[in-house]
């Protein structure tokens, strides 16, 4: 991507709603180009239904890990209904799954961190990749208030690890922006928010939070803070923490 290219595309989205930023990265790519990439949390959802109103056509995909919470999956399903969509899910591997499961059963991630990171790398960090090999533009929820790592989060960045435009339409927004949006748009959501899971990944990976605990504390608790990155995002180098990766 030529950084004249992505000046221009940085100038047309300045001070513009995230709807705008939307329609505007729809009207500059093929639709083929562009995708969505949701963990059905409550920023991907916010995405998801402006999308239906700027561009239906606009894929959204998943990485179904094959250990989601069956919560995750009524979710997909409430939104099909809701929205008449479907979605794309990007899958590990077989062989290599199989080889996983096969050499370190099925909960090496608990043993270490460095399983842990396998495990991730195989279920979510390879398929998500793949899908981005193939695209020009993805869409995501990051937002900057999220954590200290994301305070320079733009609404569009090149992701130099993926060779690919990453979009950041809800960047500036707070959590209660993102809430509101929901309730008045009557946006679905996952049942587990309410339960008090600010974040959602993995079911095995994954607990509601004490009152006042961060809200990363609910995944992989049994880690150290500072390894609790499951490789998804970098920015600038550095890999950030997306709620619901
Ligand atoms: Fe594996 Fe847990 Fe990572 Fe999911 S969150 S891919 S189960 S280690």
């Amino acid at each position: 991507m030529n950084q004249v290219v992505l000046n221009n595309l940085l100038a047309k989205v300045q001070d513009k709603k995230a709807t705008q930023i939307l329609e505007i990265v729809a009207s500059e790519f093929a639709v083929n180009d562009i995708a969505l990439a949701s963990s059905f949390g409550a920023e991907d959802q916010v995405l998801l239904d402006m999308l239906q109103k700027v561009n239906s056509q606009v894929e959204v995909f998943t990485l179904d890990t094959g250990r989601l919470p069956q919560q995750t999956y009524d979710l997909i399903e409430k939104s099909q209904e809701k929205y008449g969509c479907s979605f794309t899910y990007m899958v590990p591997d077989a062989a290599e799954l199989a080889e996983l499961l096969h050499t370190k059963g099925p909960n090496s991630f608990r043993q270490s961190v460095a399983n842990r990171k396998e495990c991730c790398q195989i279920r979510k960090v390879k398929p998500l990749r793949k899908k981005l090999s193939t695209l020009k533009v993805w869409i995501c929820g990051l937002r900057q208030e999220q954590s200290p790592t994301r305070s320079d989060v733009k609404p569009i960045e090149w992701d130099e690890a993926n060779g690919l435009i990453k979009i950041n339409p809800l960047f500036d927004w707070t959590e209660e922006d993102v809430w509101n949006y929901i309730k008045s748009e009557d946006v679905p959501y996952s049942e587990l928010h309410d339960l008090g899971y600010p974040s959602i990944g993995c079911q095995c990976c994954t607990r509601a939070i004490e009152k006042g605990e961060d809200a990363r504390a609910g995944r992989w608790w049994w880690e150290e803070p500072e390894t609790k990155e499951c490789g998804l995002h970098v920015v600038d180098g550095k890999l950030v923490r997306k709620r619901e990766a």
